[in-house]
């Protein structure tokens, strides 16, 4: 059984080519520097998850995927012990390898009281990281589906969590 204490051997998911494939395959891709939707499974924090590795190495289990994602991007080495990957976008389905930054659990906190509290910033989002997320996903893949204009859906699914319409300060 995989337990939450469990090291992740998160050099041997990232250099799994099978993995790093079906990860790349369920990220909506906007071009450079801007947020990168995950697809997938989200959490009840927001984050993307995946079924990464494989079952016949014993590597198969079920992971963060902006965490898996900045280790493909920057070598398992740059994840430091206790260490966690943070938005600097505050989405937290963003795959965006330019919005994350190493940094600890409490500048995550620290980052929660400076902005939750701006109008129209993902963090005052009034359905949670998790229903901002997952509604950002459902936009995409209905205008996918539908062949509707994607952006504007992504926008429409922003803007359905900032009900007052106000908004200051946006970061992307
Ligand atoms: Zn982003």
């Amino acid at each position: 059984m995989t337990t939450e204490q469990e090291p992740v051997p998160w050099a041997a998911l990232a250099g799994d080519a099978a993995t790093v494939e079906r990860y790349r395959a369920k990220i909506y891709d906007r071009g450079p520097d801007r947020c990168a939707y995950f697809l997938g499974a989200i959490s009840s924090s927001g984050h993307g998850k995946l079924r990464a590795g494989s079952r016949k190495v014993g590597t198969s289990r079920v992971v963060t995927v902006h965490v898996l994602g900045f280790v493909i991007a920057n070598g398992a080495q740059a994840l430091a012990p206790g260490a966690v990957v943070r938005h600097r976008c505050d989405e937290s389905s963003c795959q965006q390898p330019t919005h994350w930054i190493s940094g600890e659990r409490l500048d995550n906190i620290r980052d929660y009281y400076a902005r939750s509290h701006r109008a129209g910033h993902a963090l005052s989002d009034a359905r949670g990281p998790d229903g901002r997320a997952v509604a950002i996903r459902d936009a995409i893949l209905t205008a996918q589906a539908t062949g509707a204009d994607v952006e504007a859906a992504i926008a429409t699914a922003i803007a359905a969590g900032n009900p007052s319409g106000a908004s200051q300060d946006a970061l992307f």
